[in-house]
């Protein structure tokens, strides 16, 4: 068999290596600490939480709640870890931080078949197998190689600069039209503001609460401003900027403002907001977008935000098993793929690692089942076609047509997703036994 190595014990590295070495296969495990530390990593130990305790809600009338119970379907074990020192926190899962890390690494260490070298990886060969899954903050010696052999400059990114996504289907499309700038074409919604409106939103934006930059990220950012920074910088610049209204026209005349959504995925069941990544707190992002009559009642698949984060181009370098287009032997994991939080980066690995195990003893892989969490992960960081920008779970991957109320669409969506899961996971099992 081919040797089998993985860059990064982080959250895809760690699910991909139990995946790989709890099939029967050896696997070594590279991790660059403790000699070497990202930005914000501070720990020697593996699967390190470097922020929010939380690995998000448990319901499964939540997006994150679905990918958990997928991730318990496909045997995760970052998932078994996690319930073991679980802290109480409501709806969520959170965890005990130093514990959570202490347990994995343990069983990483007690794993026969899982090697641990404590060693930065700063080049690949073409002969093993390897997993990179180096995460966000990946060290810049192995970036610098995989930009000169596999991936050109423009493909590979250094900061996310996230706009709030909606549900499409909680926009009110009496407070606006579809329609483009100076043409005839129907692309965006374009949610309209009327003076009083505008003034309002303003207001708000500008006294809203915001997250700091951290000083390692101050540099990234020149060229794509916070919404409320542009704002700051006088009560009409909005006005030639995200929110201008030139070209458009709604009742016979140009309206005073107006937010464009563009569709985010081929079936128009997502809408980014055009423009409008920000700094703001969560919380501040729904009550001041909810001042934009049409998106009063909206909710929000994913909220906007401004930091470094290093992705590649995955729909151009990627296949859908995450290998790349340009070395069959390499694959990616985690968020370097586009992916984005902990659950995401930590199925992705499970999702790579099984491949990896099935193409060893079957010389086959599967790809992931439509309308799951998982699956509409992985199709959406690879198929994207343009302005490919970083995604977490959400309803938008599991079409299920349009149905009403929203409860018993999120109830539907929830069990199709689960039910697909489990029929991937036999047939993953019988392909594999
Ligand atoms: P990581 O967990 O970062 O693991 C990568 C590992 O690879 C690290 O251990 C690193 O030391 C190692 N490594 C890197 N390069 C090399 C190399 N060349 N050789 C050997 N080892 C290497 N997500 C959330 O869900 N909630 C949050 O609150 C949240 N907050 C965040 C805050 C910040 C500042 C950042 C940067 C990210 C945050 N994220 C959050 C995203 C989070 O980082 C990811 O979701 C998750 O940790 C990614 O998992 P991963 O396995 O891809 O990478």
């Amino acid at each position: 068999n081919p040797k089998i190595n993985i860059v990064g014990a982080g959250l895809a590295g760690v699910e991909a290596a139990f995946a790989i070495a709890n099939r029967g296969f050896d696997v070594n495990l590279f991790e660059m600490k403790p000699y070497t530390f990202s930005e914000v990593h501070r720990s020697e130990k593996l699967a390190e939480i470097v922020c929010s305790n939380s690995f998000g809600n448990k319901k499964l009338s939540t997006a994150s709640g679905v990918l958990k119970k997928e991730m318990e379907i496909l045997g995760s074990t970052l998932l078994k870890a996690a319930y073991e020192v679980k802290v109480e926190a409501g709806g969520a899962l959170a965890v005990d931080r130093v514990k959570f890390s202490d347990l994995v690494t343990s069983w990483i260490e007690e794993h026969p078949r899982i090697h641990l070298i404590r060693e930065k990886v700063e080049k690949l060969n073409d002969s093993d197998i390897w997993v990179v899954a180096c995460g966000p903050l990946c060290d810049k010696s192995l970036l610098e190689f995989l930009q000169e052999k596999y991936i050109r400059g423009d493909m590979l990114y250094f900061f996310d600069a996230i706009a709030p996504i909606v549900y499409a289907d909680t926009v009110d499309y009496s407070k606006g039209f579809w329609g483009s700038r100076y043409s005839d074409d129907k692309d965006y919604f374009n949610c309209v503001l009327t003076e009083e409106d505008y003034k309002l939103f303003y207001k708000e934006l500008i006294n809203a609460q915001k997250v700091e930059f951290r000083e390692f990220e101050k540099n990234y950012f020149e060229a794509c401003l916070p919404i409320e920074e542009i704002a700051e910088r006088g009560e009409q610049t909005l006005l030639f900027g995200p929110l201008k209204p030139v070209g458009l026209k709604y009742e016979g005349k140009q309206p005073f403002a107006v937010v464009q959504l563009r569709k985010e995925n081929k079936e128009g069941t997502l809408l980014s907001m055009v423009g409008f990544q920000t700094k703001l707190t969560y919380p501040e992002q729904k009550r001041v977008f909810r001042l934009i009559p049409a998106l009063r009642n909206a909710e929000f698949a994913k909220l906007g935000s401004l930091h470094r984060n290093t992705f590649i181009d995955s729909p151009h370098l990627l296949n859908e098993f995450l290998q790349l287009k340009s070395g069959e032997n390499i694959f990616f994991a985690g968020q370097i793929t586009g992916v984005e939080g902990y659950m995401a980066s930590a199925v992705s690995g499970i999702y790579v690692g099984m491949n990896i195990a099935l193409k060893i003893k079957k010389g086959k892989m599967l790809t992931p089942p439509k309308n799951t969490m998982f699956g509409g992960l992985i199709y959406y960081i690879t198929i994207k076609e343009d302005q490919f920008q970083p995604i977490s779970e959400n309803f938008g991957f599991i079409n299920v047509g349009n149905v009403r109320p929203k409860k018993k669409k999120r109830e539907i969506q929830a069990e199709l997703a689960i039910k697909n899961t489990r029929i991937w996971r036999e047939q993953y099992e019988s392909e594999f036994n």
